[in-house]
C-alpha cells in the first residue's frame, strides 16, 4: 500500500535562495515520523508546502493517493491535513474557544464539532477551564496546548507539528510530547519537525535528518537516536 504521505524530490526557493533540495521522505498510516535538523536546515518550509502556504519549485506531494502541490491550503486541511505552526499563530484576542472554532472552519457537523471540542478539552482540561479568557493571557505551554488542539479540531488524518516544544519548560514539553503520543495511539498518524532530537526520535516510528536543505539520514528512531553521528551532531555528545 502507498504511504499515506509522499514527498518526491520537493524543491521549494525564495526567490534564489533554494532552501529545500530535492528531498524525499514518506509516513505510513498511524506512524510518528520526526523531521530534524539544524536552524535553516528547510524543516519550517517543508512543512509550509505540504500544507499548501508554498508552491514548491520542483518535486510533488501526495497525501492519500493524490497529489497536492498545487491544491488550496484550505482544502488540504479538508482532505484531513492539520498544521499547527512554528510560533503557534494563535489568535490572542481571542477567546481559547473562538481559537478552537476557527480550526474546523472547513467541517460542517457541528454536533461532530462540539464533540471534538469536548475531546480538546479532555485532552488539556486547562483549555476547558479557560475557554472564555482570551488566549493571549495563556503561557508559551498552555499556547502550544491550544495549537494542537485547534489543529485537531479539523479532525485531521494526519497532524503535522512544527516545533511544539519551543521555548517550553521540560515538565510543559513532556506533557506536549506525552500528548503526541497519546494522538497516535488514538489513531492520528504525525509528522513532528524538531529541533529537541532527542524528544523527536524517542516517540518516532522512524526519523529523517535534515542539513541544509538535504535528507541527510533516515531511519528509525531507535537507530537514529543511536547512531554516532547524529548523537555527535544533535545529542551534544562528544
Ligand atoms: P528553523 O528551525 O530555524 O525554523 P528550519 O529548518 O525550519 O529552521 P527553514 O525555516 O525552513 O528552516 O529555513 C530554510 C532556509 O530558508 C534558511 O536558509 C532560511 O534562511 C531560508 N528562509 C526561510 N524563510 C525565508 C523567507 N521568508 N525568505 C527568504 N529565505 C527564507
Amino acid at each position: 500500500m502507498a504511504a499515506m504521505l509522499e514527498v518526491k524530490d520537493l524543491e521549494v526557493a525564495y526567490g534564489k535562495i533554494l532552501a529545500v533540495k530535492k528531498i524525499s521522505f514518506s509516513v505510513e498510516q498511524g506512524q510518528v515520523v520526526s523531521l530534524i535538523g539544524t536552524n535553516g536546515a528547510g524543516k519550517t518550509t517543508t512543512l509550509k508546502t505540504i500544507s499548501g502556504l508554498l508552491r514548491p519549485t520542483g518535486g510533488e506531494v501526495w497525501f492519500q493517493g493524490e497529489r497536492i502541490d498545487h491544491v488550496a491550503a484550505h482544502d488540504i486541511v479538508t482532505r484531513g491535513l492539520a498544521h499547527s505552526p512554528e510560533g503557534r499563530r494563535i489568535f490572542p484576542r481571542l477567546s481559547v474557544e473562538e481559537n478552537l472554532l476557527l480550526g474546523a472552519f472547513s467541517r460542517r457537523d457541528p454536533a461532530g464539532v462540539r464533540s471534538d471540542l469536548k475531546a480538546a478539552y479532555d485532552l488539556f482540561p486547562i483549555l476547558g477551564e479557560r475557554r472564555k479568557q482570551p488566549a493571549g493571557t495563556f503561557s508559551g505551554g498552555e499556547q502550544q496546548m491550544l495549537a494542537m488542539g485547534r489543529a485537531m479540531m479539523s479532525r485531521p488524518k494526519l497532524l503535522m507539528l512544527d516545533e511544539p516544544s519551543m521555548g517550553l519548560s521540560p515538565i510543559m514539553m513532556k506533557r506536549i510530547m506525552t500528548t503526541v503520543s497519546e494522538l497516535q495511539r488514538q489513531g492520528t498518524t504525525i509528522l513532528l519537525v524538531e529541533q529537541n532530537a532527542q524528544a523527536a526520535l524517542k516517540r518516532a516510528d522512524y526519523g529523517y535528518v535534515l542539513e541544509v536543505g538535504k535528507v541527510v539520514l533516515s531511519g528509525t528512531g531507535r537507530d537514529l537516536l543511536v547512531n554516532d553521528s547524529v548523537r555527535k551532531a544533535y545529542l551534544g555528545e562528544d
